[in-house]
């Protein structure tokens, strides 16, 4: 066997040298400590604005104290995939409960909402069949659609004459699927889920909608923006991830037990993925538990949220169609997103800049992410930051 040649990798160096040049290089920073807003990053504290622990339970002591119990009690991997035995009780009652959360007859936890994105796309769809997504969807949902090898078609964001126009066009396939986040992850914004599963019905369309920043902080239950605009028993697929709101790590799928036999069967990153450890199920549905009985959470941090959307805008930003604990600043070069963010950085905040492929070209932003854990007085803090930076800012 020949040795690969390390120059066959040269163009590796060229290319990152590109991203750079564009603004556009990603660089990981080590974080300390448990997450909380109060954080160290590269040896320096900050305050943390960037985390999608949006209840501030990733520390919490009761989910900690679950995932030790269960580290106690069952050790830490899970071995082998689901279907060859990773799949233990705690796994098993967390499906449970899930599936009582969101009302449905069943749901199934696959290793991250990526792998439950893609895989349950791939599963559903595929040649001859026509999926219909938001062009702002998340990558994963973009790549399930890609793997599916189903027809692809991209309706404006948020537009549902477009779809429906695109629907139209598509009665005559076997199947067609429409996919959409239900609160943007980088604008903050919510889908038309009534006026989308109307389309679905009209169309006989499945409806597939990933609540993965609003499990836990939209709707009277916490169940998303499918229960907050009341449609939630319309919509056939239901995604969720464990590792937002929830605090910990893995993705859900909750519909039919029909659905979930047939994800069982067929959503590749299911069967072919070691199954998230028991710990992280026995975390998982202490967190639920506490979004259960801590409604407040959620309420509170859509209150904060209210306000500072209001002040920032009072502060002459654009914070684009936002309405939730997700607020972006747009700036529109990624170079200046990330000299804003460098800005606030030597303020001691961490506000990350979210660029081309994460948003569209031209539109790079500062991506706020509120918790529950963010007090008034750190709210303040960025807001006299943001404030002092403004008009210097402005004239940049
Ligand atoms: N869907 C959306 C809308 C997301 O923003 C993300 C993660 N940023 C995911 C799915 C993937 O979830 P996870 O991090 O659990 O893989």
């Amino acid at each position: 066997m020949r040795d690969s040649s390390p120059g066959a990798l040269a163009w590796i160096e060229e290319a990152l040298a590109a991203l750079g040049r564009r603004g556009l290089e990603r660089r990981l920073r080590v974080r300390e400590g448990a997450l909380s807003p109060q954080t160290t990053v590269d040896g320096r504290p900050l305050l943390h604005f960037g985390s999608n622990d949006y209840l501030a339970l990733a520390s919490d002591p009761r989910v900690v104290a679950a995932a030790v119990a269960a580290v106690g009690e069952l050790g830490w991997g899970a071995g082998a995939s689901p279907l060859l035995l990773g799949h233990t009780h705690q796994h098993q009652q967390l499906q449970d409960c899930l599936a009582a959360f969101e009302q449905t007859e069943a749901a199934l936890v696959f290793g991250s909402g990526f792998a439950a994105n893609t895989g349950t796309i791939a599963a559903l769809v595929g040649p001859g069949d026509v999926v219909f997504s938001d062009q702002l969807n998340h990558a994963s949902l973009w790549d399930g659609c890609r793997l599916s090898r189903a027809d692809v078609r991209a309706y404006a964001h948020g537009d549902c004459q477009d779809l429906a126009r695109l629907l139209d066009r598509a009665r005559h396939a076997r199947r067609r699927l429409i996919v959409t986040e239900s609160l943007f992850s980088m604008d903050g914004d919510l889908a038309p889920l009534a006026e989308l599963v109307d389309l679905a019905e009209r169309y006989d369309a499945i409806m597939l909608v990933d609540e993965a920043h609003a499990t836990g902080v939209f709707g009277a239950s916490g169940r998303g923006v499918a229960e907050h605009l009341g449609v939630a028993e319309r919509i056939a697929v239901r995604i969720g991830t464990l590792s937002k709101a929830l605090g910990g790590v893995g993705g859900f799928v909750a519909g039919s037990r029909a659905l979930v036999a047939w994800l069982v069967n067929r959503a590749r990153p299911y069967g072919f993925s070691t199954a998230v450890p028991a710990a992280a199920a026995a975390a998982a549905l202490a967190a639920l538990q506490i979004v259960r009985q801590e409604p407040w959470r959620r309420t509170a941090l859509l209150q904060r949220a209210a306000l500072l959307r209001a002040r920032l805008a009072e502060q002459g930003w654009d914070i684009g169609p936002s309405c939730s604990q997700i607020i972006p600043l747009m700036v529109g070069d990624s170079g200046r997103a990330m000299g804003l963010s460098q800005a606030l950085a030597e303020r001691g905040l961490f506000v990350p800049a979210i660029r081309p492929p994460s948003v569209p070209e031209g539109k790079a932003r500062l991506r706020i992410s509120l918790t529950y854990a963010h007090t008034e007085a750190m709210i303040e803090t960025l807001l006299a930051a943001l404030g002092a930076l403004r008009s210097s800012w402005q004239r940049g």
